[in-house]
């Protein structure tokens, strides 16, 4: 099957009962037995549920995995992959790093012994450096938020391997549509489902995607023993996102390529970060790697120091200013006082998360509009 069969049909079963094409929405706690232990499969939804079972089928299809798991948000869903670790295991990660993931590890796993180490790993040739017997998991985002920078999936998968380390890719800015890191070598899938696979900004949702069988079931149990799952709406929300996604997808790529041809060379912008650009430093990977070059965009105002940028983001009348991305609607986000106020300041200005840079999230509406809007909001 094609992706963009699968989107539609991916690990979808014909409902028996009426024939219904969408998946019923279950909202059933439990499931009656015809005498003890006796029953179709399903006894208690945090377990199994069939709508988010339909979910699950569905992310390992478009992501040629074997296992599919959802959780309740992104963010639960790395939780628990990082409980597959104990004290003094240690894990590799970007030093440009979404700022919950940034959050979760930092003040929360840290202290329960894990050890973690935030690297530029736009240049792989340091990274067997850092790779010691403790090493578990190399995790990384790409392309990453909000720099946009592009981490090569294979290059370090092989990395990986010969190491006998775990790779995870959060994959939620490509989705399974513009990237696959299971066919280039990572162990486990990661999506903030809530973003473009859910696209309508209109749930929050976590997913996985595994094909090896040890790590399917040990990552099913921390699914039901921590039992931060999403329920059958949330599921079925989802399910309808991702019917659509190919679509968006081209859409939200081909406006984000006329935004970024406009951005390029305005006299108020400075710096500018979509790897569909030449001049990017990692062009070469995306191509690679890529279908497509996703869309978010992020670029630093000049001379923008906060008060100027703050008016900026304020000016906007078709762009929406707020957190998060991947939505039908255009959003614009400051990530140094937005969502990545959780890394200290010291960090972010390192890494380019300085006060003047601005991100976006384009949308499927008329990009003339988008266009327009910005036009008139940088000036
Ligand atoms: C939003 C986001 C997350 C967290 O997902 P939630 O659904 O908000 O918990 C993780 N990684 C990336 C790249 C994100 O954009």
């Amino acid at each position: 099957m094609k992706f963009n069969t699968k989107v539609i049909h991916g690990g979808q079963i014909k409902e028996k009962a009426y024939g219904a094409v969408m998946p019923p929405i279950y909202q059933t706690s439990t499931y009656a037995q015809a005498s003890p232990g006796e029953h179709k499969g399903y006894e208690y939804s945090r377990t199994q549920n069939p709508t988010r079972h339909a979910l699950e089928r569905s992310i390992a299809s478009l992501e040629n995995a074997k296992y599919g798991l959802a959780f309740s948000s992104g963010l639960s869903a790395i939780d628990a992959i990082m409980k597959l670790f104990k004290s003094g295991d240690e894990i590799i990660s970007t030093n440009d790093l979404y700022g919950g993931s940034y959050r979760l590890f930092n003040k929360i796993y840290k202290k329960f012994g894990l050890k973690f180490i935030f690297t530029d790993l736009r240049d792989l040739s340091n990274v067997e450096s850092l790779i010691s017997d403790k090493t578990k998991l190399i995790w990384v985002e790409t392309p990453t938020n909000p720099m946009i920078n592009v981490i090569d999936i294979k290059g370090l998968s092989d990395i990986c391997k010969s190491n006998n380390i775990l790779l995870g890719v959060d994959n939620t800015f490509s989705t399974p549509y513009l990237q696959k890191p299971i066919d280039l070598g990572a162990d486990i899938v990661m999506h903030s489902a809530t973003k473009f696979l859910a696209g309508h900004s209109d749930v929050i949702l976590g997913l996985l995607a595994v094909s090896n069988d040890e790590l399917a079931e040990k990552l099913y149990f921390m699914q039901n023993s921590s039992g931060a799952i999403c329920g059958p709406m949330d599921s079925f929300l989802t399910l309808r996102g991702i019917k659509t996604l190919h679509v968006r997808m081209d859409r939200h790529c081909e406006n984000a390529y006329k935004i970024a041809e406009f951005l390029d060379g305005h006299p108020s912008v400075d710096k500018l970060y979509w790897p569909g650009l030449k001049q990017h430093r990692n062009h070469d990977v995306a191509t690679r790697q890529m279908k497509n070059f996703g869309g978010m965009i992020s670029f630093t105002v000049k001379n923008g120091n906060f008060e100027k940028v703050k008016k900026i983001t304020s000016n906007f009348k078709v762009f929406t200013l707020a957190e998060s991305l991947g939505g039908v609607e255009s959003l614009v986000n400051h990530p140094a006082t937005m969502t990545h106020a959780s890394i200290p300041k010291e960090e972010r200005d390192k890494i380019g998360i300085v006060d003047s840079l601005i991100r976006l999230s384009v949308g499927i509406e008329d990009v003339k509009d988008l266009i327009d809007d910005l036009d008139q909001a940088i000036g």
